[in-house]
């Protein structure tokens, strides 16, 4: 027999929540496992804030890992999510929504017509769509082969899990059980930012690689910066041996800048450019909702018109498209630019508390996505992230927590900012770091 009264604490909901559902979560950074202490349950969340079932309220610079970049429950776009609804939850045909979003989002990525993205298909989560880029990738190479970065992200798929970032960091693992070997190996994991060791791995299997999959900028081990070039000589090296380059936006597509991280490197006078791209998290709103975007050629090798199979029931899901695309009419210039300030003011009022208390760090950005690093030297690929004194995000996380401000629960996350984070938000989590930064010191 079930319970139906919901419980007012954080202990009591994890300790039901335990009983029933692995480890009490349904994503495994949720559970507080490299902080320690009681996961957050949240009842609700509006504008910067959310509220667990005690009925506290933290400023949140998680924003559902992403998708929040207008803040939670914005009204332009929880009205374009009721209108939806009323009309019906799910049709299993297309819809007219899903074509004004993929308008939207390729009008998006035309800066300066260097855009070669033209055709986009709609999936429900970015491991779907790294997962279907990669088949594309195979299917019209028709190679197996795959290399992608060690602290690199692309969610949970078997092929992508080694050496990976996120959750798979924070547990320190190796990647995962489960996952034949005869699938691992297909998958050569690289240090990033390492070009000759991109060279030497293209040397020797060179005819085998069917694509390079990379973070556009490696946001899943804290933020690790591509180096000037180093996309384009992912492209240029990929491309010269007959492979794909695959950027993977999930995170930073739409985020940092109104075409992602690749519009941010365009504006600033780079000129590569991947053959597919992935989406996720902004693109749905905070709907389960992403995408996969690329050449016309390479798209229309997908079923129904090419041999590359993939399909979804909830694909394309009139609510989830509706929330996107209100996300992304809502998020104009004034959005990235107030993401922009805030993230900069978090960013280095938490490394000068961090220098006030004599705590050894490091501040990466990439565009308004940043993360702490506890060394002194800077990150340059995940060797140099494990090689922190991670021990120290523990006690800060707790003293941001104990203060009213949710911070991503690992130190391989990023912080997120929100349109929603005004003057009032920012004082509550500046007035919070000084006593993290000291708490981080002892
Ligand atoms: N790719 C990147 C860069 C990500 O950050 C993530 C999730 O954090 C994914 C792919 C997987 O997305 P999802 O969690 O929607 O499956």
């Amino acid at each position: 027999m079930s319970t139906t009264l919901i419980p007012t604490d954080n202990v009591e909901a994890a300790a039901r929540a335990r009983a029933v559902i692995p480890g009490g979560v349904n994503s495994p950074v949720r559970a507080f496992g490299s902080v320690g202490g009681t996961p957050l349950s949240i009842v609700g969340a509006h504008g910067a804030y959310v509220r667990d079932v005690s009925g506290r309220e933290y400023v949140d610079l998680v924003a559902s890992w992403g998708p929040a970049l207008l803040g939670h429950a914005h009204p332009g776009v929880v009205a374009a999510v009721q209108e939806a609804a009323a009309r019906g939850l799910s049709f299993g045909a297309s819809t007219p929504g899903e074509t004004l979003l993929a308008e939207e989002v390729i009008g998006r990525l035309r800066v300066a017509d260097a855009s070669e993205i033209e055709r986009l298909r709609l999936v429900s989560t970015g491991t779907e769509a790294t997962m279907t880029a990669i088949r594309i990738a195979r299917g019209a190479t028709q190679r197996d082969l795959i290399v992608k970065f060690s602290g690199h992200y692309h969610g949970h798929s078997d092929g992508l899990l080694a050496e990976s970032g996120s959750g798979v960091a924070t547990l320190g693992l190796p990647g995962s059980a489960g996952v034949p070997a005869d699938i691992a190996a297909l998958t050569l994991v690289l240090p990033y930012n390492d070009r000759a060791a991109i060279a030497e791995a293209f040397a020797l299997h060179g005819d085998r690689i069917a694509a390079v999959i990379t973070e556009a900028a490696g946001a899943n081990a804290g933020i690790l910066l591509p180096e000037d070039g180093f996309n384009a000589f992912l492209a240029e090296t990929a491309h010269a041996h007959g492979a794909l380059l695959i950027s993977d936006e999930v995170l930073t597509g739409f985020r940092v800048d109104p075409a992602g991280w690749w519009g941010l490197e365009h504006r600033a006078g780079a000129s590569w450019t991947p053959d597919l791209v992935t989406f996720g998290k902004v693109i749905g709103g905070g709907m389960p909702l992403a995408g996969i975007g690329g050449r016309r050629d390479l798209m229309e090798l997908l079923a129904p018109l090419g041999p590359v199979y993939q399909a979804g029931t909830l694909s394309g899901n009139p609510l989830a498209v509706a929330a996107g695309l209100a996300t992304l009419r809502l998020a104009d210039d004034a959005v990235y630019a107030h993401v922009d300030r805030a993230a900069a003011a978090v960013s280095r009022a938490a490394g000068e508390a961090l220098d006030a208390a004599g705590v050894a760090h490091v501040v990466t950005h990439a565009g308004s996505l940043f993360s702490i690093a506890f060394r002194d030297r800077p990150v340059r690929d995940y060797d140099d992230a494990r090689a922190q004194e991670g021990w120290r995000y523990r006690a800060f996380f707790h003293a941001m927590l104990d203060a009213g401000v949710s911070l991503p629960p690992s130190v391989f996350e990023a912080w997120f900012l929100t349109a929603a984070h005004d003057d009032e938000a920012l004082e509550k989590i500046l007035a919070a770091l000084p006593k993290a930064a000291a708490a981080a010191a002892s």
